[in-house]
C-alpha cells in the first residue's frame, strides 16, 4: 500500500482572496494549537496575520474568545487606527498596541504571535537570552532579543514601538516578566512554529538548569546549526504536521 497523502508544498496564489482565506485558515488553526498546548491564560494572547492586500491591516483573535473555539469566521480585521473593520467582537487593546507597531516596523513580517505560556513567562523573569543548549534552541541563536523594561500592561503605542525596536531584525523577543513574542516572514505557520518551539526551548533550559549546570553547544557549532534549524522556510515546514492534524481532528475551525 502507498500513502494517498501528498507532502506539503509552500503555497502560491493567483488571487488575493485565496491568499487571504489561506492566511485566515492558518491563523485559526494556530489558535487551536496554542489552545491545545495550553498557551492560553484567560483572555491573554494574540496572533496576528497581515492582510495580503490591505498591508496596514491585520487579522486577529476576538478579545475574550477561547483559543480552542476560534473559527475562521470569528477573526477580526483591524485597520491602521485600531478600528475593527470586519467582525463583531471587541479588540484586545494590547494586541493592537503591540502588533500594529511590530507589523509597521517589520514590513517583511507576515505574522506575529504572543501569549502568556508558562515556560516562556517563567524564563522571561530571568531577563536573559536563551542559550544554545539543544539543536532546536539553535533556531534562536543570535536571532532573538530581550525587552527588559517591563512597565505594566501594554496599552499604548509607544510601548508597542519600544517592543518592536527591541525585536529588531530578529524572529523573537523575550518580554521580561511577561512572555514571548515571535514573528514569521513567510507565513502565519512560521510565526506560530517559532512560538511553539521557543516555549519548549524555555522549558528545556529551565529543566536543565534546575537539574544541574547545562553545557551549551559551542559558539561555532551553534552558528553553523542556526540557519539549518532557524531558516524561515524551516519554520514553515515544521508547522505543517501540526496543521494537518488539527484540521483533521477539529475541522470546524475552518468554518467561514
Ligand atoms: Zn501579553
Amino acid at each position: 500500500m502507498v500513502s494517498d497523502r501528498q507532502p506539503p508544498t509552500f503555497p502560491a496564489f493567483e488571487r488575493v482572496e485565496d491568499e487571504r482565506r489561506h492566511r485566515k485558515q492558518r491563523l485559526a488553526a494556530a489558535f487551536r494549537l496554542f489552545g491545545h498546548f495550553g498557551f492560553d491564560e484567560g483572555a491573554a494572547g494574540h496572533i496576528t496575520a497581515r492582510d495580503p492586500e490591505l498591508l496596514d491591516h491585520f487579522w486577529v483573535n476576538p478579545l475574550g474568545m477561547n483559543f480552542k473555539q476560534i473559527r475562521v469566521k470569528d477573526l477580526l480585521l483591524v485597520d491602521a487606527r485600531g478600528e475593527v473593520v470586519e467582525g463583531n467582537w471587541p479588540l484586545n487593546g494590547a494586541a493592537f498596541a503591540i502588533h500594529s507597531r511590530v507589523h509597521a516596523a517589520r514590513p517583511d513580517v507576515v505574522a506575529a504571535a504572543h501569549a502568556h505560556s508558562v515556560h516562556g513567562k517563567a524564563w522571561s523573569s530571568l531577563r536573559r537570552p536563551l542559550d544554545p543548549l539543544t539543536q532546536d534552541a539553535c533556531a534562536f541563536y543570535g536571532d532573538h532579543a530581550v525587552f527588559d523594561d517591563y512597565s505594566g500592561v501594554v496599552l499604548d503605542l509607544d510601548e508597542g514601538r519600544r517592543i518592536a525596536a527591541a525585536l529588531g531584525p530578529h524572529k523573537a523577543v523575550i518580554l521580561a516578566n511577561h512572555g514571548l513574542l515571535t514573528v514569521g516572514q513567510t507565513s502565519v505557520d512560521e510565526a506560530a512554529w517559532w512560538f511553539i518551539t521557543m516555549e519548549r526551548t524555555c522549558q528545556a533550559q529551565l529543566l536543565a538548569e534546575a537539574a544541574g549546570t547545562p553545557v551549551s553547544i559551542d559558539a561555532a557549532e551553534a552558528e553553523k546549526t542556526a540557519p539549518k534549524v532557524g531558516h524561515p522556510m524551516v519554520g514553515w515546514r515544521q508547522f505543517q504536521p501540526l496543521y494537518d492534524w488539527i484540521v483533521e481532528v477539529q475541522p470546524g475551525l475552518l468554518d467561514e
